[in-house]
């Protein structure tokens, strides 16, 4: 069964309540600035123009551990949409009765049932509205009540950019023009282990830096003292570790014993390979890049891959977005038209790892 899409069924919902789940969830404070609200403000202003009653919800921080209000989010869709917005602390008992045009609930995550998808949870959620859309396509790699569960009660549809998310990714898989590069930074190899999995036999250039570079290094015997790495994925990676495919960091930008970016001649080396390609996959940031002595590498990646035009290019993840605040000639996200740049970090690398993600997966299961 294919996705419905909103854009394609809002006749039947004129004058209807719809419940929308985006992603706000941005914890180093981006605020209006963030490209996550930026992609979700089409459908609202799709919804506001047809007539719709929307009550707003989204996660932010993580349940039990520093789970944040979205009450600054209410000022901020304020003035992004030019309408007043109701803000609501508690779910209410209905809201289709209410006068309000916006209504933006808070953190769904207060609330244990969000991330057990539990159905008595998520069936209160159906309960306010007519419809529901996931304009949220960050977290349909999660099962959560208003991510999956939710959709078992409500007509369920995708957003305007849920559906270019599908489609910019779906094409990337499908075909891919040679050469073709992957570049793997931030964190964690192994939460983007399954993409170099699923894409390896494709792959011309792997173009590596933060901790999964240091784990390869790790990988290949050479010592990286108190760097961020992996040393438990060494043997996950160990088939990929000799290939001439491989690329890593020939020198760095080091703090107290720890690489924290990428060098000069690794940046000269990795911005060759991005010139030269005809598809390109970058998902993580080539150093600490939050601080500026360290952000160098990060901000010339994004040069080199904003500079090649002739390619086909997806990029993904909340930091490797957010380090566009490096490149000044870039205002809010625009970037040239053979660039996609996807909302999704994790669910990026899931959807192109084939895995199957709840949230777009319980999209297609139509009554
Ligand atoms: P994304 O959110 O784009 O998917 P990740 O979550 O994988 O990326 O990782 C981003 C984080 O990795 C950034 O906060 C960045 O500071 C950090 N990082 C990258 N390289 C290093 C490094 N060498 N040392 C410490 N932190 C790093
Ligand atoms: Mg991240």
């Amino acid at each position: 069964m294919p996705i419905k899409y909103i854009e394609d069924n809002i006749r039947e919902y004129e004058g209807k309540t719809c419940f929308l789940r985006i992603d706000l969830n941005e914890e180093k404070g981006e605020g209006e600035k963030s490209y996550r609200l930026k992609t979700a403000l089409p459908t609202i202003n799709f919804l506001l123009e047809n007539k719709v009653k929307i009550l707003i919800a989204s996660h932010r921080g993580r349940y039990g551990k520093n789970p944040l209000s979205l009450k600054p989010f209410q000022k901020i869709l304020e003035e992004k949409l030019d309408t007043p917005v109701k803000f609501i602390k508690e779910i209410p008992k209905d809201i289709k009765g209410t006068e309000e045009k916006v209504t933006l609930l808070e953190n769904l995550r207060f609330h244990k049932g969000e991330e057990k998808n539990d159905s008595k949870f998520a069936k209160k959620l159906a309960s306010l509205a007519d419809f529901y859309i996931n304009e949220a396509f960050p977290v349909t790699h999660r099962k959560n009540a208003s991510v999956a569960k939710i959709t078992r009660f409500l007509p369920s549809f995708g957003g305007l950019h849920l559906k270019k998310e599908v489609n910019n990714l779906d094409k990337i898989k499908e075909s891919v023009e040679p050469p073709f590069t992957l570049i793997l930074g931030g964190a964690k190899i192994s939460d983007k282990l399954g993409v170099l999995d699923n894409l390896w036999e494709k792959i011309d250039n792997l173009a590596l830096g933060g901790g999964p570079a240091n784990t390869f290094l790790e990988a290949k015997g050479i010592n990286t003292g108190e760097s961020i790495k992996e040393k438990e994925m060494i043997k996950k990676i160990k088939k990929y570790v000799d290939s001439e495919k491989v690329n890593l960091p020939d020198d760095f930008k080091k703090e107290n014993g720890q690489i924290l970016d990428i060098g000069k001649e690794t940046i000269k080396k990795y911005s060759e390979i991005i010139k030269n390609s005809k598809t390109i996959i970058w998902n993580g940031p080539m150093g600490l890049f939050e601080k500026e002595e360290f952000s160098e590498g990060t901000k010339e990646i994004w040069q080199a891959v904003i500079g090649n035009k002739e390619s086909r290019t997806v990029i993904g993840g909340g930091e490797t977005a957010s380090a566009l605040k490096l490149i000044p000639k870039i205002n809010n996200y625009e970037l040239p038209e053979n660039i996609f740049l996807s909302t999704g970090g994790g669910a990026m690398l899931a959807y192109l790892a084939n895995k199957k993600l709840p949230g777009i997966e319980y999209l297609k299961k139509h009554e």
